[in-house]
């Protein structure tokens, strides 16, 4: 399958990893859209959040904790984030791997554009 995220998951294509562990891959974003940056990604091919099924349910739990995790280490836990998962067109999403995005560093506007 030709999917750029599974390629970085797999290290065919490099990026800037910031967490790893048998499921899940971290990277920075390559055009960030804030200070903080990170798409938290499974490391197994899913498209988009209409594909995820019941068996699915702890792994996306885990995305949320890395997301978490990853906030008290860079110290934009207290000042807050935004996490942001897009799906299909009218949100905007290019990539069809599912990831979730981790945006922080600075205030963010509500509602999104
Ligand atoms: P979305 O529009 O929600 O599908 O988000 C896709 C994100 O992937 C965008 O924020 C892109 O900047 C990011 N992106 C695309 N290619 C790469 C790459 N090679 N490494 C890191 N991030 C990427």
């Amino acid at each position: 399958m030709d999917c750029l995220f599974c390629k970085i998951a797999n290290k065919q294509i490099s990026s800037n990893i910031v967490y790893e562990d048998s499921d899940v891959t971290a990277f920075t974003d390559v055009s960030p859209k804030a200070p903080v940056h990170i798409l938290i990604i499974p490391k197994r091919h899913i498209s988009t959040v209409l594909d995820l099924k019941d068996e699915d349910m702890e792994l996306i739990g885990r995305l949320y904790i890395i997301a978490g995790k990853i906030a008290r280490d860079r110290k934009i836990d207290q000042d807050g984030f935004r996490l942001v998962m897009n799906c299909n067109k009218n949100a905007g999403q290019s990539v069809f791997h599912i990831h979730l995005h981790m945006l922080g560093g600075r205030v963010m506007n509500w509602p999104p554009g």
